[in-house]
């Protein structure tokens, strides 16, 4: 017997036909006898539309009330799986975020997990009743509705699976795992067996948009073991197809499996790459900078300065998301006296390529290896950045697709025609 959390996505909850394919996944689990509680998003498209609904009603609305509109897609599809499986025969109870409670911090529309009460889902394991429980939402010490921030669902599961000490957190997605890259791009890619939390970590927040990168997070902190995979389609004997576990670094040692070099690449569309001309080469230049920047919330990412010309100044350039773009030209123009640069240029036709793998700790040469097959290929690198398992390059957005194909070849990730 296991104690599972199972999770399932918009897609996955998007009208009553799909809710009962889930019903029958949780009633599958339920009769192999293990302890089952269940985490689902709204249907697909839902919270978008309760967000239009807040914008209509007044731009400037109060985040508080914004939170009791969005909250409410994941309260619909809680009730209706918990219909659906006592219509199958399964003991089954919805808990909404107020009522365990799922206590988390005043941050309206960005909270933060505090504790998760388990008595009352203790109590329903105990009765063999699965309960159901809506992702993507909480509750305030004053006891008002909170939700995580778009995505978040994926960071309730995690949550709940840590807090009920859950063997595995499966998360049920319209995807079958994580790949060596985006599929769609590359028809070669492979589906990864393992990946460690930290590569999912760095693949999350690089634009391989599978789970949120909070939930990762989490995850790697609780040490709570995560399955990606696919609620669409089954095995020849009617099981999951295996999905995507990502677990701790030591467990996949111990595997059989020769593990790569490179894990993954990752593209990232959504940075801006902005330059300031002219920046006085002296100390405190880049703190005037970045200082304004960080102030005003705007996360920067690569950063490249450029030596000094004799003039006594330097060209900074670094990026930022593309949707703050204009929020940090506003702040870099009020802040141009402190700073004194010459001119700023921005473009937004810029793409991140990034790869992944915790192997390049223990080997040279990754970065090399990166910068010779994009060279081979005539793509211009614009900006990097490093961290211990992944080389980040900006290039021209046109060339995405290309160097993502290179570099999938360059470090061996192709599928031959019998894995594939
Ligand atoms: N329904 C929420 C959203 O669309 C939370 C989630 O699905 O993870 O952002
Ligand atoms: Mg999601």
């Amino acid at each position: 017997m296991a104690r599972i959390v199972m999770k399932f996505g918009g897609t996955s909850m998007a009208g009553i036909e799909r809710i009962r394919n889930v019903a029958a996944r949780v009633k599958r689990e339920v009769e192999r006898g293990n302890e089952v509680a269940v985490v689902v998003s709204a249907m697909a498209g839902e919270t978008d539309r309760l967000v239009n609904f807040c914008r209509e009603a007044s731009p400037l609305y109060d985040p508080k009330e914004y939170d009791v509109v969005v909250a409410a897609g994941e309260q619909v599809t809680s009730g209706l799986l918990a219909i659906t499986l006592q219509a199958m025969g399964v003991k089954a109870r919805s808990w909404l975020g107020w009522q365990l409670p799922i206590a988390t911090s005043d941050a309206h529309a960005s909270a933060r997990i505090a504790t998760i009460d388990t008595d009352k889902l203790a109590q329903a394991m105990r009765d063999g009743e699965v309960a159901v429980i809506p992702g993507f939402q909480g509750m305030t010490e004053e006891g008002r509705v909170t939700t995580l921030g778009r995505g978040g669902s994926d960071t309730s599961a995690v949550a709940v699976a840590a807090a009920m000490k859950a063997d595995r957190c499966d998360i049920y997605t319209d995807v079958d795992g994580v790949y060596t890259t985006d599929p769609r791009i590359v028809p070669k890619a492979r589906k990864l067996q393992y990946v460690t939390y930290e590569e999912m970590l760095e693949l999350a927040s690089v634009g391989a948009k599978v789970l949120q990168t909070r939930s990762v997070g989490l995850a790697m902190k609780e040490r709570v073991r995560v399955q990606v995979l696919s609620s669409f389609g089954d095995a020849p004997d009617g099981g999951d197809l295996p999905g995507t576990m990502i677990v701790d670094e030591n467990e996949i040692e111990g595997s059989t499996m020769e593990r790569q070099l490179i894990t993954g690449i990752a593209h990232d569309k959504n940075e801006a790459k902005v330059t300031l001309t002219a920046v006085p080469d002296k100390p405190g230049a880049v703190a005037n900078i970045f200082g304004p920047l960080a102030d005003a919330n705007i996360n920067v990412d690569m950063i490249v300065q450029n030596v000094a010309h004799d003039t006594g100044s330097t060209d900074v350039t670094f990026t930022v998301p593309r949707a703050e773009l204009a929020r940090a030209l506003d702040v870099l123009d009020k802040a141009r006296g402190s700073i004194g640069f010459d001119k700023v240029v921005h473009d937004t036709s810029v793409s991140k390529i990034s790869v992944v793998g915790v192997g390049m700790r223990s080997h040279a040469g990754v970065a090399a290896q990166m910068f010779k097959a994009l060279a081979d290929r005539g793509i211009n690198v614009l900006a990097i950045t490093t961290s211990e398992i992944k080389v980040s390059v900006l290039i021209h957005e046109d060339y995405t697709e290309l160097a993502v194909r290179v570099l999938h070849t360059a470090y061996g990730l192709d599928a031959t025609d019998e894995a594939a």
